[in-house]
């Protein structure tokens, strides 16, 4: 079995199985193994650890991952990948389960039910960026079992899961984020790391799962909905953008209503309020 992590061995294994990377579905591997490591610590990964893996590629971070964890589960969509991992670079784990399908397909929380008796479990990954969100996303909204997601996302992407109103990458991701856990950027990744060598730059951003949301709103749900349809049409002030919003049948009357008694303007952009004043709206709106 060789040892992943640098370019002389990823070579070997693609030429051995004739591999041709995929664009479509977001590969490029990690050649670092100074990266690797530290994406190891970053997420805290000791022996006590259940971790779920999302795009093994030829197994790099798992070869990592299996070192360090208790126990891996690695969902992998490409087919053609598979014998690479059972067959070659992870064959000498005991500690891997490898599952061939679409990480949004796939039920985690019976993943989280099988191998860690519900308990939550850690997420690492070199994410295909292309579907960063819905990974993301998935995760929260399914209430998957989760201490941290530790993963390697576009670097832009990382800032905008961190920032603040007032700021331009402040958006819909941003507010999602940071209800559900604590983002904290780890390192920035050059693309020399990778191959190929992708046309970003990455950063490794960790989620910490918030034990409790930062704030109480009683219709998580309608909340989303109510930032999504604001962040949806970003230049139109608040009150036109949730008016114009298919889902939310709201009354124009009301959200102004509401905006006043918040002490804030008529002419507010979505933009402007905190996660704590999208709850309250979403309070108002709902009674
Ligand atoms: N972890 C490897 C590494 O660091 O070298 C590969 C990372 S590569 C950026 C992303 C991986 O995710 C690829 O292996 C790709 O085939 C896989 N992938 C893409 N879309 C996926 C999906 N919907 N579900 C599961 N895996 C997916």
């Amino acid at each position: 079995m060789a040892t992943l992590g640098n370019p002389t061995n990823t070579i070997a294994i693609l030429q051995k199985y004739d591999f041709n990377f995929q664009k479509k579905f977001g590969q490029n591997f990690l050649i670092d193994a100074n990266i690797l490591e530290n994406i190891i610590m970053a997420a805290g990964v000791n022996k006590d650890d259940c971790v779920l893996e999302i795009g093994p590629g030829i197994g790099t971070m798992t070869q990592y991952l299996c070192e360090n964890a208790r126990e891996v589960v690695a969902v992998e969509i490409d087919k053609k990948l598979i014998p690479i991992l059972q067959e070659d670079t992870l064959s000498s784990y005991d500690n891997i389960t490898i599952i061939n399908e679409d990480i949004l397909k796939v039920d985690v929380n019976a993943i989280v039910q099988k191998k860690n008796g519900g308990k939550p479990i850690k997420v690492v990954a070199n994410l295909p960026y292309y579907i960063t969100t819905p990974i993301i996303m998935g995760l929260f909204e399914s209430h998957v079992p989760l201490e941290s997601i530790t993963i390697m996302v576009q670097k832009e992407v990382a800032e905008r899961m961190q920032v603040g109103p007032g700021t331009k990458d402040y958006g819909a991701l941003s507010l999602a984020v940071q209800y559900y856990a604590k983002p904290e950027v780890m390192m920035t990744v050059p693309a020399s790391c990778f191959m190929p060598r992708p046309n970003v730059d990455s950063a490794v951003i960790k989620l910490t799962r918030h034990e409790h949301p930062p704030v109480q709103v009683q219709d998580e749900k309608l909340m989303f909905n109510i930032i999504r349809a604001a962040f949806n049409q970003r230049r139109k002030t608040l009150v036109n953008s949730l008016n114009n919003a298919a889902n939310l049948y709201l009354n124009k009357e009301a959200v102004l209503a509401a905006l006043e008694t918040m002490g804030l303007s008529a002419t507010i952009r979505g933009e402007a309020l905190t996660l704590a004043q999208f709850a309250v709206l979403a309070d108002f709106v709902k009674n």
